[in-house]
């Protein structure tokens, strides 16, 4: 899957709030609006969980996942994808294959939803092409259900949705294509309601 789209470098943020409505790709990347959301306390209670985590915690999951390796805050950069991301740990396992491992500050929800599916799949296509390893897991943690690990086998459609969802921005971004609105129910609370019509 080659994109070929020089020069826009997208990140997982950008692919979820396109899920969440395309037109925010429209408005932030195409019309150059940002959006203004408050998102200093979950930054910050991020930010304090990943420290807290490098200082007690370095080698527990790769242990309970049995990893011979890992890679901790791993920023990866793939032109040919349009894509970058900073994964919280990259596991390296005996068979030769690796997987992305995020930390989510929450409970677990019972059920891998369809955002997080993606989130962890654009993190499996950097991993993929930057070690040349496949991936065909990938783990979250759930800090608040006592450390509980989820895993996410992919599949081939996980890959291609993914690959669709980032043609569908970047031609957004290159040719200023007005897409289709959110259902109604987003609407309410969005930062451009008073300039999309
Ligand atoms: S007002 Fe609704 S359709 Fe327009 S950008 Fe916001 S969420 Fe999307």
């Amino acid at each position: 899957m080659d994109l070929d789209f020089p020069g826009i470098l997208l990140t997982v943020t950008d692919v979820l709030e396109h899920l969440y409505c395309p037109r925010f790709t429209w408005f932030e990347k195409y019309q150059m609006l940002p959006e203004f959301q408050e998102r200093r306390t979950k930054v910050q209670m991020g930010r304090t969980l990943h420290e807290s985590r490098e200082k007690n915690n370095r080698g527990y999951m790769r242990q309970r996942l049995q990893a011979v390796d890992k890679q901790i805050d791993v920023s990866l950069v793939s032109e040919r994808y349009n894509l970058r991301g900073r994964i919280d740990e990259v596991l390296f396992f005996k068979d030769g294959t690796a997987g992305p491992l995020d930390y989510k500050f929450a409970r677990d929800p019972g059920v891998i939803y369809r955002t997080l599916r993606f989130q962890s799949a654009i993190y499996a296509m950097l991993i993929q092409e930057h070690f040349g390893r496949p991936v065909p897991r990938g783990y979250v943690v759930y800090t608040r259900s006592n450390n509980f690990v989820r895993t996410i086998e992919y599949t081939s459609d996980d890959f291609r949705e993914v690959g669709d969802i980032l043609r569908e921005m970047l031609n957004v971004i290159q040719n200023g294509h007005l897409p289709r609105r959110a259902p109604p129910s987003r609407c309410q609370d969005c930062c451009y309601r008073r300039i999309c019509t």
